[in-house]
């Protein structure tokens, strides 16, 4: 299994990251991918990959850290000339409608990171919160190209297949672990594994059952037997289905 969304370059790792991975590699992840947040994280999550190959990397700015530095984006594109052999994606970039940073000032940030990408030929890792139809509508405006992953999915049929359209993938966590998210748990049910990927957002979004836990990559086996279930599969179809879809949208080697 992958998960292809942790952020363990939080404090809440930093302690005893070593021992996650182990417990994770015993519940069969073997591949890891941490996206960037902000500027002061991506230094560290350069040192994660050094010292754990099987961590994979991807830089950006996470709307929900927008400071007034307006030179923010000149230096992500410096970072990732700098380490673009290493860098897998641009994110976590999008848009967060519940925040109190103005949507406008957002969408800058957005519209930037995403010309960034195009720029570099990578795929995003894309963060959304009540705000799909405006990430849809950023994509057209920038025309860009190279797909990427709606993280954290949840929302309807119609809006899973607009992204899948045009070249995205949906990143599928936690929320479906729970009986209540029927209207996320119905697109997945429907959607082709072809274009679903597994993740956590750890240490956030624990699953049903660990509520109050820290979460961890080592819970994703939980999320891959939810969309088992939900797609009358078997879960090592999932399982193998879900990292083919890795590799093929990171273009890194397994
Ligand atoms: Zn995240």
């Amino acid at each position: 299994m992958i998960d292809s969304h942790c952020h363990l370059d939080l404090p809440e790792f930093k302690t005893d990251l070593k021992t996650v991975l182990k417990q994770s590699s015993e519940a069969g992840v073997t591949r890891f991918l941490i996206p960037g947040t902000t500027q002061e994280g991506w230094q560290r999550q350069l040192t994660i990959q050094n010292n754990f190959p099987q961590c994979d990397i991807a830089f950006g700015l996470h709307p929900y850290f927008l400071t007034d530095e307006d030179d923010s984006l000149s230096q992500l594109q410096c970072w990732v000339e700098k380490h673009r052999h290493i860098c897998v994606a641009i994110g976590e970039i999008g848009l967060d409608a519940t925040v109190n940073t103005p949507l406008k000032k957002q969408q800058e940030l957005f519209l930037g990171q995403l010309e960034l990408a195009q720029q570099f030929e990578l795929p995003v890792i894309m963060h959304h919160r009540k705000t799909h139809h405006l990430l849809i509508e950023g994509v057209k405006k920038v025309n860009f190209k190279y797909g990427g992953v709606i993280h954290a999915f949840s929302g309807s049929e119609e809006v899973a297949r607009q992204y899948i359209d045009r070249g995205f993938l949906l990143g599928i966590g936690g929320t479906i672990t729970y009986p209540r998210a029927s209207k996320t748990r119905q697109t997945v049910s429907v959607i082709p594994l072809e274009y679903l990927l597994l993740e956590t957002d750890a240490p956030d979004m624990p699953m049903q059952g660990r509520q109050g836990q820290r979460n961890s990559p080592a819970f994703i086996s939980d999320v891959a037997k939810s969309l088992a279930e939900l797609k009358n599969l078997e879960k090592k179809s999932v399982i193998s289905q879900t990292t083919e879809n890795y590799w093929r949208l990171f273009n890194v080697d397994g």
